[in-house]
Formats: C-alpha cells, structure tokens, sequence
C-alpha cells in the first residue's frame, strides 16, 4: 500500500542543543567513570591519579559547557555592548577547585568520588598550573576575568596559548636553576580548539599605494610571510549564576602554502623548518617582570595577539553588520594590560582603512573612541620601546601608521604649544637618537580615550611625571582603577576554615559583595570568635607547613610569627632589606639579645628573570643566611629561614592562608599597586609595609592602628636622592654596622669568596636606587613593633580579624564594577537558567 512520507525538516548536518546534564551525585559518578573508560581510554590497572583527575575535569566541563552556550546565545540576542580584555599574560593557576566552586558543585563531587574511594584533593593536586604569566600583572588578568563572568558583563579575555609557560624553578646549592614549563604535556581539559575561527596574520614584505576606480589612494602590503592564529577557548564560570565568559589563546601555526610552495621546490625539509618557524611564535612566555624584552620574538608575539584578536571581533562584526561600521565603536571596547598589546591602536587603523575601506578620520575615530589603556609601572626600564629598523622589517604597513598617527598628533601638540620644539621631541611617537625608537606607551596613550593607573598613588605619579605633557594635554583621559584580586580564589577556595567561620557569622554574600566583610569588625571584641579565628589560622599555618614539609625540610613551630615574602625577585621589591632584618635578628641571638624574644619564621619565595643577574645572587644570599641561621642550634626555636622554591599560584593559595605578617617593603614610589598586599590581608595577615602602591589603601581602610608602617614616602625618597650617603647611615647605626660587618666578614659564604659583593656595593652605594640604607633602620623599628604586637596573641587576633573585615574594597568586583562604570559602559546580561 502507497504511504504518504514522513514530513521531515529540511536535512542539516548540524546538531541540536544537548538537554542540561544533571548534577545528582550518582549522575556525576556515573560520568566520571565514562570519562575515564571512554574518553580517555583507561581502565582499573591505571595507577596514575592524573586520569581520574581528567575524568573529573571533563565530567565539570561537560557541565560548563551548557552554560557556555547559552551565555554565548544571550550575548548573540541581545546584540550587547562588549568589552575585550587584550593581555600578553593570563596568570589562571589551576582551574578545577574554581570551577566547582563557581559551579556550586564541590558537594555532590566529593559525594561522588567518595563513593568511587577517591579524595578530592588528591586529584585537585594533579593539575598543573597554567602559567602564562609572570606575576601581578598577568594574575591580575586571571581575576578580572573572574569578576567580569560574576557581574555577567560580557567581556572575553584575549592572550597567547604559550607551549612553554613561565619557567619551574629548582633551587641548587642555593642558587636558581630554571626548567622549561611544558605544561601541555599532558593535554589541556579545559580547551576547547576552534579551527574554524583560524585567521591569517602578516609579517614582513613591503607596502605599495594604487589608486581605486574612483581615484581613491589605497595601501597593499605585499610579499608577505604569513602565519596562522588558531584560537583555543577556555571557559571563564562566573559564581554562580549560569554566566560562562570566554578566554580566547592564540596558538601560532604555518600556513598551508608555505609548505606547497618549498614542496614543489623539492625542499620538503626545509617546508617543514618554516612551519617551525611560524609555530615558534607562540612557543614560550618572556620570563621577564617589569623591564623590557625588546626581542624581534616578542613583537611577533605582541603582533600576532593584536592582529588576530582584532581581526576575530571585526569577522564577527561583518557578519551581523556587513560593512557598516558606523556604530562598532558603540559596541565595542578595548582594554590594554600594559604597553604589550598597544600596537593594536595601530593595527584597527589599518584593518578598517587597507581592508574595510574606510578613511583615515573615520578609522581614528573609532579607533580612539574604543582602545583604553592600563599602565602598570613607573620603572623606566619597563616602558617599552621597539626600534624603528625592527618594525620596519616586520611589520612595514603598521610603521606606516604610526608614524602618521605621530604626524598628525604632534600637530596637534604644536597648535596648542606654538614653537614649544622641546615638548614636540619630548611627546613624539619616535624617539630621535643612534638608532629612531618607538615609544609603545605614547602611542597608547595618543589611541585610547581613556589612560588609568592601578592604585591612587601610582595614578597621580603617572600624572605629575612619566605622563605628564600628555595629562596637560588632556586631564580627561586620566583616571585611577585600584586593582583588587578576586574574593572566590583568594577567600573562599583557598582558604574554606575562614570561609566557613565568615559565612557561619555574617551569612554568605561577601562572596559576592565583599563590602560585607566589614560585618566582621564588631566580632574582633569577641573572645569566641577571636578563639575560633585563631584556630583557624593556626590550622592555615600547619597546613602550609605540611605542604611545604619536603622543601622545607626543618622543623617549623606553628605558633611562631610566620613573616612571608612571596613575589618576583626585584630589587625594588627590596628582598634584600628583609634579609639584612634577618641578619639583624641573627646578631642579636649571638650577641644574647633575646629578652622578650617572639620566634619568628621569615619564609620568602618567588622567581627571578633569568637573565637578572642581582636578582639571583638575592636568592642565593637568602639561602646561604637560611643554611647558617637554620644550622645554628643558638638559633632554634628562636628563628628559623626558608625559601620556597618555584613560587606560582597555587602555592599563593596555601600561603596566603598561613601568613601572619605581609612583607609589602618596596621603596616607595616604585610598585604600581601590588595585589600579592590584599591576598594576605584578605586571609588576615598583617602587614609590614611602605607608603607604596595599593598599601596606602590598605592602611587607609584598615587604620594605621592594624598596620606596621615604616620607611620614607615617595616624596622623600626622591628627596633623598641628592644627598644620599650609605656610608654615613651604616656608619650612625650601630645595628646596620654589625650586619654590613657581618656580610663583608663573609660569614654567609665562608667558602665562597666574593660572592656577595656586588649585594653589598649596592647597599653602599650613593646611587643606590632603592636606597636599601635609608630604610633599614625604620624597618628594624617597625618589626620590633610587629614581634611585640604577635607576644600578645589576642590583640594580634583582633587586628587580623579587622584585616579581613578592612579588605571589601579589595575585590575585583569592585575594580570591575569602576573599569566598567567609567570606561566600558556595558550592561550586565543575564544568563538564561539552565535547570
Ligand atoms: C598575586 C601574585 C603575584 C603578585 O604579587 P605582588 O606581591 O603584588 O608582586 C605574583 N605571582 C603570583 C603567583 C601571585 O599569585
């Protein structure tokens, strides 16, 4: 019998959506043992935890994943306003703990693997970092984006998927020694490859002008060697509430062609060489912190991040727009981290005027209406500048730009400053000398509407120096966004006593609204919490001594003042004055000056660039004093020395909790704001710090009561530098005396002669730019106050507790909340429920 057929729609090779995936516990087992069977190809033989920690992974993936989606469709619906957070570095750490916070699932999970006989935190320890990135600034990066998925603003991050991140480090009879970070290795749960979003990115050839059928000049940069961006999406969960934003890394790759046409050529192995070539791009982090890299390496890579994020958003925006671009600066906004990116002002000029046919003045205003910049340092050595025989070679269409750019802005310098030749060389894009220079911060600052620094005192030092004719200029550019750090990482993941004591006290919504934390003021006069509390950090402090017993290997007394400086390894950071503090409190055992002693444990950690000579030999000293001090019975209880090896992020979360005092001691006027501050206070550690940076903040919310000042302001400390004599300070205090005495004597490298030299010359010398010697004795000062302050536990208790309660100002969301008020203007988009 004939049969009418079936009504069918009309035939798709796409998919429809998945229905949401549950999160019973028996539904998440269940999963976890799919994963590890099926996806990953193992079975009960396998002794390594790492494949159940995958499982995990993609079981907490699987459940991001839906929300992804349907955070990407709102932003699509809604045809918001977005923002695009360009950084060179995304400091992320490990993502798993995060993201079953985020999710709200730690719950069922840990009923989960329970029942499967596996603890939690086992396999949370088999992620490796991802480190792309040096310290605060790339950290800072990792907690915006954070925030930004938590007030479900709709921003994506955009850097480089480095092969090699920031470098592990050993330490070897004292010294630094540097392995690669290949942290790849092992695969990457939490990518997701997009091939199909590939763009193309051009280097080198040349430029040549042809006029159009309507007699328009144009640009063609030709006889180019291109390579591929290929991105790689990581999902970013807000806290819960169904946002998932998206972290966008491109991975450098060769062309196709490349290899056809060295094919054809008979060169097969030499087609294979360029494809190298191209893949090297992406390869490896600069390890350097705040200076320059200033390799031809690096601008590929600052290029290549620009170009292929750029050319990312305007695909997507052709494709919903076609070619009017008349409201894409409503619709869009650039964020710069630093100078790294910046040569993306240059390069939306030229991808709206070379490939989407707009004028010059049409392209300048959209361009200078959507980029923004964020300076991170005050250090000349940091300000980046690329020379103009390197840009011309790689990059000769985007030099072309700039200095247009420059041709036009300094005739705007001249017709506010008519003859003012001094301030024209002074603001010019292009630094004249033996070799033309371009100053990459100038042109940021010239291509954004908007200039912020990252702490009050770092923003108006901007103002009255480095920047200055640009702030005269135009003081509307101008603003201050106090860095935070974000509450779920650095309160609620990595420290869950505290956590749990707080949201026991004062309800759980701090999380969220960290000003809440001020609640916690009136407990600090509470005997029971002040006893609670401390048990907590006391539980903090033998947690991370358990974790670092195998580096350690001493004997740590919990109860003694654990005194911590984690960070990179600068010499404005001043390592070096708390190593001669411990030096001082040293003599002061041999000599028998122990009266109404407070033990102390003084743990430092972090990396130096390898290339950075003085920064090494710190670390060095600081091992060589911990071997004499640890080595010396008369020290004992009294004082015991570490350094933790291989300083990153998920070593901050265990000791940012098991710190009582913050060493925050740089010479004022040279860190920027500093965040490493507010992860230990926000864990109710004291601080022992300078008028420096965000410090000012932290004394300002918390009172100068609960906080051990030392040291000159910035003011003095520039002063200070005319007439500044090491000599005669070291000379005057008796204390300085012993222990420069102590250092020259070679009691620290009985063995090694010489090797310290260079660490003393610098402290002796007139143009000692950290003026180490001005300090020492107002430091020494304020941590006889500090010890004094730690004999008596209660009241140390209750300045941690108001520590904690001080910090809401301190969060990310805040910092977000002002980028956003003040500069992006995007409103929140909901995410669509998923249950
Ligand atoms: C927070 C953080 C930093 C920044 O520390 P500062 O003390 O502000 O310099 C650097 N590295 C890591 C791993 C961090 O977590």
């Amino acid at each position: 019998m004939p049969h009418k057929p079936l009504a069918r729609s009309k035939p798709t090779s796409r998919l429809p959506d998945l229905p949401p995936l549950s999160f019973k516990k028996a539904d998440l087992a269940l999963d976890i043992r799919r994963h590890f069977n099926c996806t990953l190809g193992r079975n009960k033989f396998h002794k390594s935890a790492y494949y159940s920690y995958a499982a995990l992974a993609l079981t907490v993936r699987d459940r991001l994943m839906e929300r992804w989606k349907n955070t990407q469709y709102a932003y699509k619906d809604t045809d918001c306003k977005q923002a695009y957070y360009l950084s060179l570095e995304f400091l992320m750490g490990r993502t798993l703990g995060n993201a079953l916070l985020n999710l709200g699932v730690e719950e069922p999970v840990e009923g989960a693997l329970h029942d499967l006989g596996i603890a939690l935190e086992e396999l949370i320890d088999n992620e490796v970092d991802a480190g792309l990135g040096n310290g605060g600034l790339g950290r800072l990066a990792a907690c915006f984006v954070d925030s930004c998925a938590t007030l479900q603003l709709p921003v994506m991050g955009y850097g480089l998927r480095y092969e090699y991140g920031m470098f592990r480090q050993h330490i070897e009879n004292g010294y630094q020694i540097e392995e690669p970070d290949h942290w790849l290795r092992n695969g990457n749960v939490w990518e997701i490859e997009r091939p199909e979003l590939t763009v193309r990115v051009r280097f080198g050839g040349h430029t040549e002008y042809y006029e159009d059928h309507d007699r328009s000049r144009h640009v063609r940069w030709v006889d180019t060697r291109d390579v591929l961006a290929v991105p790689y999406d990581i999902p970013v969960p807000g806290y819960r509430n169904g946002t998932v934003n998206t972290l966008r890394l491109w991975k450098a790759a060769a062309t196709d062609e490349f290899d056809l046409n060295e094919f054809n050529a008979g060169d097969y192995a030499g087609s294979v060489a360029a494809k190298n070539s191209a893949e090297h791009i992406s390869m490896v982090l600069y390890p350097n912190d705040a200076s320059e890299n200033g390799k031809e390496l690096r601008l590929r890579q600052q290029y290549l991040l620009a170009s292929a994020s750029l050319q990312d958003i305007i695909r997507k925006w052709v494709a919903r727009h076609g070619e009017d671009f008349s409201t894409f600066a409503e619709k869009n906004c650039f964020q710069l981290n630093d100078t790294h990116p910046s040569i993306a002002v240059a390069e939306l000029m030229r991808l709206l005027m070379d490939e989407h046919d707009l004028p010059w003045d049409e392209a300048w205003n959209i361009t200078s209406r959507t980029m923004a910049y964020t300076n991170h340092t005050l250090l000349p050595e940091a300000l980046e500048r690329w020379s103009v025989r390197l840009f011309r070679q790689l990059l000769p269409r985007v030099l072309e730009i700039i200095f247009e750019i420059n041709a036009r802005f300094l005739a705007e310098v001249a017709s506010r400053w008519p003859g003012d030749l001094d301030r024209i060389a002074r603001m010019s894009l292009i630094e004249e000398g033996d070799e033309q220079q371009v100053r990459m911060a100038y042109l940021a600052i010239v291509g954004s509407f908007s200039v912020n620094g990252v702490a009050e005192l770092h923003s108006n030092l901007l103002q009255q120096g480095l920047f200055r004719d640009f702030h005269e200029l135009w003081p509307h550019k101008f603003n201050n966004k106090t860095n935070g750090i974000t509450p779920r990482r650095w309160l609620a993941w990595c420290n869950p006593d505290l956590a749990a004591l707080i949201t026991a006290t004062i309800g759980d919504r701090w999380i969220t609204d960290l000003s809440e934390l001020g609640k916690l003021a009136p407990y600090a006069d509470d005997p029971d919490f002040r006893e609670r509390w401390r048990q907590v950090k006391r539980a903090n402090k033998e947690r991370l001594v358990a974790h670092k017993k195998a580096e350690l290997a001493l004997e740590v007394d919990p109860d003694a003042l654990f005194d911590v400086q984690v960070k990179r390894i600068h010499e404005y950071k001043r390592q070096l004055l708390n190593v001669l503090h411990v030096i001082h409190l040293y003599d002061r055992i041999k000599r028998g000056d122990t009266a109404n002693w407070t033990n102390r444990c003084v743990l430092f950690g972090g990396k130096a660039a390898p290339g950075y000579v003085m920064a090494k030999r710190i670390i060095k000293l600081i091992n060589n004093v911990a071997t004499v001090v640890n080595g010396d019975p008369a020290c004992d209880k009294l004082l015991k020395v570490a350094f933790l090896p291989n300083y990153r992020v998920s070593a901050m979360e265990i000791i940012s909790a098991g710190a009582d005092l913050s060493e925050q001691i740089s010479t004022a006027g040279k860190e920027a704001s500093g965040t490493g501050n507010m992860k230990f206070m926000m864990n109710g550690a004291l601080t022992i710090g300078t008028l420096d940076g965000a410090n000012i903040e932290i004394r300002q919310e918390v009172g100068a009561d609960n906080f051990f000042l030392f040291g000159l302001t910035a003011e003095e400390v520039e002063a200070a530098r005319a007439h500044y004599d090491p000599g005669a300070i070291i000379e005057g205090n008796e204390d300085l005396k012993r222990v420069m005495h102590l250092l020259e004597a070679g009691h620290f490298n009985q063995f090694e002669p010489g090797i310290f030299d260079a660490i003393v010359q610098s402290v002796k010398s007139p143009w000692d730019p950290w003026l180490t010697a001005a300090d020492f004795q107002s430091y020494v000062q304020a941590q006889r106050r500090a010890a004094e302050a730690y004999r008596d536990q209660d009241g140390w208790t209750r300045m941690s507790i108001l520590n904690t309660a001080a910090s809401g100002k301190f969060s990310t969301d805040r910092t977000i909340g002002e980028y956003n008020r003040d500069i992006w203007k995007l409103e929140p988009v909901p995410a669509p429920s998923v249950e």
